[in-house]
């Protein structure tokens, strides 16, 4: 059926010409080994008896370097039996060794649960085995069994960070007898979040050290360009790298999609979500069991509604289709994954949280609605698609923005890249400083070992760090000694994933009990960083495709922060339009180049949500609007910008407006290519077109403002910002203020390549945004800036 759908898609006249590639990958059978002979009978058996009774040549390696007392990082595909890579070490050291003791870290509490359900039914005959998660679900009161009886402790790196290193005392056991460390989903671990598991593992060691543990480390990750790298940044160790899988591939078709040109002279193309959606609601429809993937929360929602739409039932019931994403509840994820597995749910719409490891069973095909921002997310998505064998499918629709189009266009760069490299820049200021902090407060930071007048965090020499929380009063200078000084307990106030913990949560006002009478119905949870954007009263806040109208939003910070909402029925949704501002901290590097100069350094970023517009269901026009006073958001961050040369402005010979335009034509293009020279997502850079003003206290941004000052400055000195999307920066700006010249120069070889007459969103933009000359002036700009 599904070999059917895929040519039928190929040779139809209506999609025929949209597909721009097609790859075929072969099926793979699987490479045994028999068990090690040094694998105790005992989970030989257990292993037997779950129909195991050979290892895939990757588990077998792993078994062989981890015996032998190596860190090792296991990366090989989806479903090819990565787990049994450290669990067999793990159950294997608690057997032997009554009193050892085993940590798993997971960046869910979700993958934590799968996991012990997973150990328990590999471990239900063998003894010694207590293993239990430890997480922020954990009741109080069994917490402290869980301390006292575990020998493996399932967790995550906030619990880990919050919950367990502060209070290491009472984990003394655990610390003096640790023997494995396995940090699962490697992958996840970069940008931020990875910065700080870096620092929370540098905390760890410090512990370990003090109770006389030397911990290995085990850890699983999916593709990426640089695991050993990223792993050896992570933990501070040399880590052995495993990356041939030994496990069977069914045969896998992928498909790229390109939506068709419905407006010419525009370059407009037909919505890709609509695409998707149609495709999705054809493969449902033959019972297909489908994944299609979201590029964010509110195009998730979109895209959910019109494939419930497709395939209603007479009754109207759309329940073989749900939706996934942050922010729902995770009693509504656990039912959406249950339905998966067991197969009462036949298709899902998810943001790229389903791109974890999380167990939904088989599915068929994976629908890439819009290229995932990075080739190692690509493979992610499509391999959600297809298990050990039969045939699978993944198809991705490219939407019109210039990175998708060149993916689309270029299927040999799309098929032949490797995986971006994992960044993580764990001495980032931010992230190091609230970490030592909790390094203190754990133990006192003393002096190193090597004859250093302070112990090492990491490879850095922190004394200038110490001594300012010396001078802002947290920590006090004692003979050798740095001391925890301040009253509030450090790691409480430290978010891992963002600036700020503080969730939203949303209430419905309209929910009643079974006797009508009012209550508390939380329904989702938005965190700090996407609340402005998403639930601004008025907006339209969507939970699996059902509106709810924001009543008010409560963000002060003396009060509990919440989104008050009620059920509507409105057939449209809303879009948040934001002002942005970026403005010149510091200096660092600077290049001259003829027609323009390049610049790096820190930067303040600040933005704010200034109204929303309607977007209609289904058709997706704008049907109107709405202002909204929020507060603005501020962030500093490192970034590279050029400022191009009067002469070279005057040579382009347009009017300043018509300058202005081209320029953010200009932006619009290097932004959305800059990724393919970074390898890295397109959110984690962000763009700007202002000048050189310097930050000062008070700067705000508003809807025009930075057109209105370069139109009216004395002084034109337009500037073009790329800047780290990251507070704090991790490395990004570094590497665009070497690749400009080649950003420039792509930049100008896609407007040449680009059909369109006057702009489109594939090269600078709309036209109703940029103008018509837009793309002309560009050009010129272009020629200028990468002769
Ligand atoms: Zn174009």
């Amino acid at each position: 059926m599904l070999g059917e759908i895929l040519d039928d898609l190929l040779t139809s006249p209506s999609t025929g010409p949209c597909i721009t590639a097609t790859r075929h990958f072969a099926p793979r059978p699987p490479v045994l080994v028999p068990f090690p002979p040094s694998l105790d009978p005992r989970i030989a058996d257990a292993l037997r008896a779950r129909g195991i009774d050979e290892l895939y040549s990757h588990q077998a390696r792993a078994w062989e370097l981890i015996e032998k007392g190596h860190h090792v990082v296991v990366v090989t595909p989806t479903a090819s039996g990565k787990t049994l890579c450290y669990n067999l070490p793990a159950l294997q050291s608690l057997l032997q060794h009554p009193d050892a003791r085993v940590l798993y870290l997971f960046p869910t509490k979700a993958l934590a649960q799968d996991q012990l359900a997973e150990l328990e039914a590999l471990a239900k005959a063998l003894p010694e085995m207590r293993m239990f998660t430890y997480d922020g679900d954990t009741p109080q009161d069994a917490r402290r069994a869980v301390r006292a009886r575990a020998n493996l402790v399932l967790t995550n790196p906030d619990m880990l960070h919050s919950g367990i290193l502060p209070h290491h005392t009472k984990w003394a056991t655990l610390f003096q007898n640790l023997r494995y460390i396995v940090i699962d989903e490697l992958h996840a671990y970069r940008g931020v979040f990875g910065s700080h598991l870096a620092n929370v593992l540098r905390r760890l060691r410090r512990i370990c050290r003090h109770y006389g543990s030397d911990p290995q480390f085990i850890m699983a990750s999916a593709t990426i360009a640089n695991p050993a790298e990223l792993a050896r940044r992570l933990t501070g160790e040399h880590v052995e790298e495993i990356a041939e899988s030994g496990a069977p591939t069914g045969d896998k078709t992928f498909v790229c999609y390109n939506p068709p040109v419905v407006n010419p002279e525009l370059g407009i193309r037909a919505p890709y979500l609509g695409e998707a959606a149609k495709l999705a609601i054809r493969l449902l429809r033959e019972r297909i069991p489908t994944i299609v993937f979201a590029q964010s929360r509110l195009a998730t929602e979109v895209l959910l509604a019109s494939v419930k739409t497709g395939v209603a039932d007479k009754t109207g019931d759309s329940g073989i289709v749900r939706g996934y994403r942050g922010g729902y509840l995770p009693t509504r994820r656990r039912a959406v994954e249950k339905g998966l597995r067991d197969g009462d749910v036949l298709g899902v719409v998810s943001t790229s949280a389903l791109e974890l490891g999380v167990d939904i069973g088989h599915l068929d095909v994976a629908v890439l609605a819009g290229y995932p921002g990075a080739i190692a997310s690509l493979w992610q998505q499509a391999g959600r698609a297809g298990r050990r064998s039969g045939s699978s499918a993944a198809i991705f629709v490219a939407t019109s923005a210039p990175l998708d189009q060149f993916m689309v266009t270029h299927p040999d760069y799309l098929f032949g890249t490797p995986p971006e490299h994992a960044r993580v820049n764990p001495d980032n200021p931010f992230v190091l400083v609230n970490h030592l902090k909790c390094a203190a407060f754990e133990l006192p930071l003393g002096p190193g070992v090597a004859g250093d007048d302070v112990e090492r965090f990491g490879e850095l020499d922190v004394r200038r760090f110490l001594a300012a929380l010396e001078d802002e009063g947290v920590l006090h200078h004692a003979g050798s000694h740095w001391h925890w000084a301040a009253e509030t307990y450090p790691a409480d106030h430290i978010s891992l994933r963002t600036v700020t913990s503080d969730n939203f949560l949303v209430i419905d006002t309209g929910a009643r009990d079974a006797t009508q009478t009012k209550r508390r119905q939380i329904i989702a949870e938005v965190d700090w960083g996407s609340a402005f954007a998403t639930i601004y009263p008025k907006a339209i806040y969507l939970v699996e495709s059902e509106p709810y109208e924001v009543q008010e939003l409560h963000w002060r910070e003396d009060e509990e922060k919440v989104a008050y909402v009620k059920r509507v029925r409105v057939d449209y949704f809303t879009d948040a339009i934001s002002a942005k501002g970026v403005w010149i901290i510091q200096r660092l590097a600077d290049r001259a180049h003829t027609a323009y100069l390049a610049e790096q350094g820190e930067v303040l970023v600040a933005e704010k949500v200034v109204g929303f517009k309607k977007i209609k269901m289904g058709t997706l026009e704008n049907v109107g609007s709405g202002e909204v006073e929020l507060p603005q958001q501020e962030m500093q961050t490192t970034a590279a910008w050029l400022t191009v040369t009067a002469e070279t402005l005057a040579g382009v010979g347009a009017s300043r407006e018509e300058l202005i335009d081209g320029l953010r034509a200009v932006t619009y293009l290097l932004h959305h290519l800059a990724p393919i020279f970074l390898l890295c997502d397109i959110r984690d850079v962000g763009s700007w077109l202002g000048d050189t003003t310097p930050a000062e206290p008070g700067v705000v941004a508003t809807r025009e403002s930075a057109k209105r000052r370069l139109m009216s400055a004395e002084r034109f000195n337009p500037t073009i910002y790329l800047y780290d999307a990251h507070a704090g920066g991790i490395g990004l700006a570094e590497r665009l203020f070497e690749v400009l010249p080649d950003l420039l120069r792509r930049g100008l070889e896609t407007l040449h390549a680009c059909p369109c007459p006057f702009g489109c969103p594939s090269c600078v933009g709309p036209v109703n945004e940029v103008g018509r000359k837009a793309k002309a002036t560009a050009q010129a700009l272009l020629q200028a800036l990468a002769g």
